[in-house]
């Protein structure tokens, strides 16, 4: 046998592993090196292969983990890494709690909240079902306060709950864009004092889309009684949406009806709520692990090509990795355990796009990128597809098979879902590679992880192109400090400062596009954030988000340039 591989780690992802992920003993002193670390992640997720004779030998299997994150080329979500075999062992990321019309569901959902950001879970809310600000109040004839006012509750709730001592809670709150109280809930977060733990997405209907184009009025229901209780211009409630997101980034939009076409079991429910970044749709009470592999990692030897022989050996693997998951994971909820294990959802991506393209000379920004996109996940989905089938052979299919939309399809598959694309926000540090399917945000950043590590980095490729040219590094870096794109930087060769295009170079109508082409091979969603320089107008985000709907995304965050004070990088949704 030989001898394991040993994780190649930047300082950076030495760093933030020893904050907090590395094991600690009751004192608080490290107890695990990394590569400890990844040996105890992948025993923990082969055991779950004893569950199914006669399965992959578990030795075989743990070492196959093993390899696969030591080298960086697959990193699970961070509760993974961080609780595998530990007595938490929550081993999910994203989770979405129902919310119904009354006090005691109202603060179930809160207490259930504490529980998961406890285990280091980020929570997601539709508050949609919540009857209007100023409604009648049967028990006792007084009035409701309304969805903005308990959001407040769940808000505070999480600056209490310190997430498992490893990060903040992060909420997603959801209202529909029907409800009576949605102008409210718009203007929520233009005070930077509100909702500081939530990202809030309105609902949007293609009913409403219709309106908005055909300058329509549409109706706004009371839930409870489900009557209409007034009727607005779309338009008016529209521009209100794209003025605030101008503003502030908030809120985003999630389109429900394109979320509802795609939803796998809707025999189980429609859906309603995301997790807190967006790309994760799911039911009440299900949960959902990611997982992405570090693309830039499956190069052919030359550098020249995507290994697509090397990425039909690794999908199968951590689809089936996070397959077992599923099976390790102890839930904070026995209602969770139930609803997450009826549909057995997994959501394997990918990280490091933006890297991949670099080593492939080929700017972000550019139609061929768009097609290098499509080709890859195309051939990622169609393989984990194949996998989580290959896995119902073995293990059977997901137990709300019967009555779904696979089963209509005639695909047996063990997993309701397969695919996603997460942020990568943290895993993508330790892997040492560019965010999700994310441009460059800088050539050299500043990153603020998890509130009080600050890292600041060159991106290694442009570094070993600029010695490799000669180029003063000084010189750059203090230059660069100013802004985040070099495309001004004429001492620096024109083909480089193209090929290194950052997110501000990028149209918001290309960012949307690279987005669309991701989420046409996504069961899931995408996580992208559609950047817009400081000169960007309302006009731009509005167009932004129709472009969104047609192309067929299912939600839509936008960030202009310096419109908040605090952001953190490759996860610029969660503060
Ligand atoms: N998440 C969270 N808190 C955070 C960051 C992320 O709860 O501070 C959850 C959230 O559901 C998000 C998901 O983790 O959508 C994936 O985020 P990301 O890929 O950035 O996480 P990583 O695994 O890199 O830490």
């Amino acid at each position: 046998m030989t001898r394991p591989l040993s994780p190649r780690l930047t300082p950076n992802a030495r760093t933030v592993l020893r904050q907090r992920y590395l094991a600690r003993d009751a004192k608080g002193v490290v107890t695990e090196t990394p590569a400890a670390l990844f040996q105890r992640v992948a025993a923990d997720i082969a055991s779950a292969e004893r569950l199914y004779p006669p399965g992959t030998r578990l030795a075989l299997a743990a070492r196959r983990f093993y390899d696969v994150m030591a080298s960086r080329t697959f990193l699970p979500n961070s509760p993974t890494l961080m609780n595998a075999g530990r007595p938490l062992q929550q081993l999910s990321a994203c989770f979405v709690l129902p919310v119904d019309d009354s006090l005691e569901s109202i603060f179930d959902a809160v207490k259930y909240q504490a529980l998961i950001h406890q285990s280091g879970g980020g929570t997601g809310f539709s508050f949609s079902r919540l009857r209007p600000a100023a409604d009648a109040v049967a028990t006792t004839s007084g009035a409701a306060s309304g969805p903005v006012s308990f959001m407040r509750v769940f808000n505070l709730s999480t600056d209490v709950i310190k997430q498992g001592g490893t990060r903040r809670g992060a909420n997603m709150g959801i209202l529909r864009v029907d409800h009576p109280d949605i102008l409210e809930f718009i203007a929520l977060k233009q005070n930077p004092m509100e909702m500081t733990n939530f990202n809030l997405s309105v609902g949007l209907t293609d009913e409403f889309m219709e309106a908005v184009r055909h300058s329509r009025r549409y109706a706004l229901v009371n839930p409870r009684t489900k009557r209409p209780v007034k009727r607005l211009p779309a338009a008016l409630v529209f521009n209100r949406l794209v003025e605030a997101a101008w503003q502030s980034g908030e809120p985003g939009v999630v389109f429900l009806d394109t979320i509802n076409r795609a939803n796998p079991t809707p025999q189980l429910g429609s859906i309603e709520a995301t997790n807190p970044c967006g790309e994760q749709p799911l039911l009440g009470y299900e949960s959902c692990t990611l997982g992405s592999i570090n693309v830039a990692r499956c190069l052919t030897r030359d550098g020249r090509a995507i290994d697509y022989d090397m990425l039909a050996a690794i999908v199968p693997l951590t689809v089936r990795f996070l397959d077992d998951v599923l099976d390790r994971t102890r839930f904070p909820l026995p209602a969770i355990d139930r609803q997450t294990k009826l549909t057995r959802k997994i959501g394997l991506g990918i990280m490091g796009f933006a890297d991949l393209l670099i080593r492939l000379g080929i700017p972000y920004d550019t139609e061929e990128a768009l097609k290098v996109g499509d080709q890859l996940m195309r051939a990622i989905q169609s393989q984990a597809h194949a996998a989580s089938e290959q896995l119902a052979t073995e293990r059977g299919v997901f137990p709300a098979y019967q009555g779904s939309r696979l089963q209509d399809e005639g695909r047996r598959r063990r997993n309701a879902t397969v695919t996603t694309i997460a942020p990568t926000g943290t895993i993508s540090i330790i892997a040492d590679c560019s965010a999700g399917i994310e441009p460059l945000y800088g050539i050299s950043v500043t990153r603020t992880i998890m509130e009080d590590i600050r890292l600041e980095s060159f991106h290694p490729e442009f570094l070993k192109q600029a010695r490799a040219r000669g180029l003063a590094l000084e010189t750059l870096r203090r230059e660069m400090a100013h802004s985040e794109s070099i495309r001004h930087l004429t001492q620096i060769p024109e083909d480089m400062r193209r090929l290194f295009v950052t997110a501000h170079d990028i149209s918001p109508a290309h960012h949307v596009r690279m987005q669309a082409v991701f989420q046409r091979s996504s069961d899931s969603g995408v996580s992208k954030t559609i950047n817009l320089p400081p000169t960007a107008t309302p006009k731009d985000v509005a167009a932004a988000f129709q472009l969104a709907h047609e192309l067929g995304c299912k939600g839509l965050t936008v960030y202009r340039s310096g419109s908040r004070a605090h952001q953190v990088l490759a996860c610029t949704h969660v503060q």
